[in-house]
Parts: C-alpha cells; structure tokens; sequence
C-alpha cells in the first residue's frame, strides 16, 4: 500500500471537497477499506455533535491525562540568548509523557462509541504504542501494535512498556522494517478484521476523516495555549515553534492560530545528517507531492516514485511524509517549515536539560533549537512560545549513545 502517484495523476478538481486541504488529503485506499473510513467518518461526525462524548472526553483529559498543561516561562534560557521571552508550553507533562495522549483517549472514546472492542496501532518510536496501550487498558479493550523489528530493537524500553500494559506486539520484518512498513501490516490487518476493530492512527497521516480528527483531538493544545499568554502577557505570540514528525503536535499547537495573520507559525522537520536523500526527513526540502499510507502530501520519494528512506536521531520524526493539512499551510505560505539537524537538536537537550532542568524529547529537542536559533534575532518585546511536545526519559538510550557527557 506504499504506492505513489506523481503530481500529474493528481487533479486539483477536489479541491472544496472534505477531507481536501488544498489539493491535499482525500483518501487513496483499496476498495475494501471505503466502507470503514465512511463508518468512521460517519460516527465521529455524530459524536462531535453530541456533548456527552465531549464532556467525557474533556473529564478525562483533565483528571487522567493532567490538561490543561502549564505555559512555562524558560527564563534561563531566556536570559542566555538574550532576545525573545522564551514559554514552553508543557505537553511533556501528560500521562505516558507526549501529547499522543490527547488523540488516543478521543479515539478510544470513538472505538467504544462504535462496538469495536480490539484496536490496532502502528508504532515507531514506540510512544504512540504506549499511548494506545495505555488507553485499551483504561477502557478494557484488545490491543494489537504492529512494530517495525529494526524499531523494536532501537525501542525495547516501550516494547516491554506495551507488553506490560497488556498489549500484544506483532513485529513486522518487510522493508526496511520501521515505521512505514508497520503502518502497511496494521492496514492489512484492518482490511481482515474491520467489523470488530478500529484503526487508531497516530498522527495527522492517513486516509480522510484521520487527518481531520487527530487534528481536532489536538487543537486543545493551541486553545489552551492562547488562553494562557493572553493571561501571562495580555497579547499573542510573535511565533509558535513545534516538531513535525507526521503534524500533530504542531497542527494541535497552530490549528487556534491559524486566522491569528500576525502569529508566525513555524513548523521544525528532521534535517538529520545532511541533505542527500536518505539522510533526514526534511519533506519540505527534499520532497514532492505524492500519494503514501492513503493521503496525498509531500512525500520524499525517488524520481520513479520509490518512498526514500529517512535518517533522524528522533525516532519520531522519522517519516517519508507529512500531514496533508501542513502541505496546504506551506503552499499557502500561512506556516513556515525549517529544518533542524541531528546535531542542533542534542546540542539543544543539553542546553534545555542545563538551562531549565527539562529533558526534552529529541523530537521536540528540534523545536528548542530552532528557538534558541532565532530567539537572539528578535527583540526583548518579542514572544517565543515552543511547543515541546514530549519528555526525553524515552530517549536515554540513544542520549547514552550520542552524547559525550564529560565533555558536553
Ligand atoms: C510522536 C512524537 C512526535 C512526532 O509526531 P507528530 O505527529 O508530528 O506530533 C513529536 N514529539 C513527540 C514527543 C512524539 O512522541
């Protein structure tokens, strides 16, 4: 299911359609899966409508995932790079430590709304299995996640973390045996056992409606988000910094400000190693618009139209693609996409970690670089808030290994 189609053989005529973002979206799935994305689209319509699936919803982002998260001044770092006032808004400090949290209690919610009792994920890093874990044990569900064996291997903390939380992980061996070939395994599987189970995706990827409804389980982020500095500074920020694996965090912590013009919105990709293909997954620089896993976005691929492999020191931010609704903000121009390397991104866990005395995740390690990178360019009246969407105990591992401590 990892096929391609290049620009030409994708109109521009669904460009109103729902689902589309631009001429980005829809849904490229075999005909099997049509129905279950229309049930899917169906019930998640219904239960936006009713506000008994909202005040659950929100009671348990309160009470069992710690929302609303804090607005942070790093004052620290503020200090050491002498320009903007740097917050961070805390998504590191939810339960199973990421934002993943928020779209998996939405769509556990939805499964149990619709009689599915099992639950298939696909996994990377592994927090998005956890995540998922964590809620088929709240909600007393089946749960199977499809792993790639090179990941497992690079994540066995949170595969055992998933196994103790009662789920079962299926590691896949086809491709290159990550990410993108797990989330292939996870669509067969849904295609064999639709009637009693549902697909929780774990970004803003996919076919329609996912894309939308990641979305939106996310966008309490940003509403929190503008609530809090208009509290703490009775005005908006000059930008918004956040990751972009697949596009959640960000699209969560932008989506409010999207109508806000004068609020930049910068979306910070994996610039990895270098800028060869194969050596980062920076879409916007290296990219293409294509078809991969049901939607069409930027997608790195060969001039045939082979998805590239990708490099990043964050697992999570290790995808050929991104989501569809970042493709329309970036043609549009709305949001600003750059990239972080490898290099930036350690340099700034440590920085963070002695600054501050927060471990970021590497993948929002990324967004505190390109913060500390612009924050001296601007001016002490100027707003930085950084989005830092996980914590780095995930990540001790491969810390241990990259980083030279006694000489850091
Ligand atoms: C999964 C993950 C990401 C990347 O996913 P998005 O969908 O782009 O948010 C970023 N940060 C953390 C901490 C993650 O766990």
């Amino acid at each position: 299911m990892a096929t391609t189609k290049t620009e030409q053989t994708v109109s521009n005529t669904h460009m109103n359609m729902p689902g589309r973002f631009g001429a980005y979206g829809g849904r490229y799935v075999p005909e099997t899966l049509m129905a279950a994305l229309e049930e899917l689209e169906q019930s998640y319509a219904e239960a936006q409508a009713d506000p008994a699936f909202h005040a659950e919803l929100d009671s348990l982002l309160a009470d069992y995932a710690g929302r609303p998260t804090p607005l942070y001044l790093a004052k620290r770092l503020t200090e050491q790079l002498g320009g903007a006032k740097i917050y961070l808004k805390r998504e590191d400090l939810l339960h199973t430590g990421a934002h993943k949290i928020n779209n998996c209690l939405g769509q556990g919610l939805l499964a149990r709304r619709m009689g599915k009792h099992r639950i298939i994920a696909e996994t990377g890093a592994g927090q998005h299995g956890v995540a998922t874990a964590t809620v088929c044990a709240l909600f007393g569900m089946d749960c199977v996640v499809y792993m790639g064996e090179e990941d497992m291997r690079r994540q066995e903390l949170n595969v055992y973390r998933m196994r103790l939380l009662g789920a079962e992980v299926r590691g896949v061996s086809s491709g290159s045996k990550t990410l993108k070939d797990a989330i292939n395994e996870a669509m067969r599987d849904w295609v064999t056992n639709v009637r009693t189970t549902h697909y929780l995706l774990g970004s803003v990827l996919g076919a329609h409606p996912y894309p939308t409804m990641v979305r939106d389980f996310h966008k309490v982020t940003g509403k929190e988000l503008k609530r809090q500095i208009l509290e703490k500074e009775g005005r908006l920020p000059t930008a918004i910094v956040a990751c972009v694996g697949g596009g959640s965090n960000s699209i969560g912590a932008f989506y409010e400000f999207i109508p806000e013009r004068q609020v930049r919105l910068i979306g910070v990709e994996a610039g990895g190693r270098g800028k060869a293909l194969g050596s980062h997954a920076a879409r916007f620089e290296g990219g293409s618009p294509g078809v991969l896993q049901g939607t069409y976005s930027y997608v790195l691929q060969d001039d045939a139209g082979q998805i590239s492999l990708t490099h990043s020191v964050s697992a999570g931010l290790d995808y050929a693609s991104i989501g569809p609704e970042h493709a329309a903000l970036h043609d549009s121009g709305r949001a600003e996409y750059v990239s972080a390397s490898d290099a930036a991104a350690l340099d700034a866990t440590v920085r963070l970690a002695r600054t501050e005395g927060i471990l970021p995740a590497l993948g929002s390690a990324h967004a505190v670089a390109e913060a500390i990178r612009i924050a001296p360019t601007l001016s002490s009246h100027d707003i930085l808030v950084v989005n830092l969407s996980g914590r780095g105990d995930k990540d001790m591992g491969i810390l241990a290994r990259e980083l030279n401590l006694q000489g850091a």
